[in-house]
């Protein structure tokens, strides 16, 4: 009986592999999301995944460390710096980083 063999999905992404058109457009959309209202911030995320080759909750890195890895925010190894105050996003750390140097806000 033939194993069948699954590529793991793509949980993660590099800011750094984007083009510099895509890295604008990459910021301008989180900044839009950051901002944006329940019917809007889907569409965004959306936007995003596209753009990522990623899906979920996603965030850009935010550990002081300027690591350029983009990733899904509900990924259970992911660490929340600081939830966002009035704003969608907040900030997170990448399950490399939490593991490697934790922030606490
Ligand atoms: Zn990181
Ligand atoms: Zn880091």
């Amino acid at each position: 009986m033939a194993v069948m063999t699954h590529a793991p999905a793509r949980l993660e992404a590099n800011y750094r592999n984007l083009s510099t058109d895509d890295q604008d457009r990459f910021d301008q959309l989180m900044e839009r999301a950051d901002h944006a209202g329940p019917h809007d911030y889907q569409p965004l995320m959306d936007a995003l995944a596209v753009l990522t080759g990623i899906s979920g909750e996603i965030r850009k890195c935010a550990c002081s460390c300027t690591c350029p890895v983009i990733f899904d925010a509900d990924n259970q190894d992911a660490h929340v710096i600081e939830y966002g105050d009035g704003y969608n996003l907040g900030r997170h750390q990448c399950p490399w980083c939490a593991d490697q140097h934790r922030e606490t806000a």
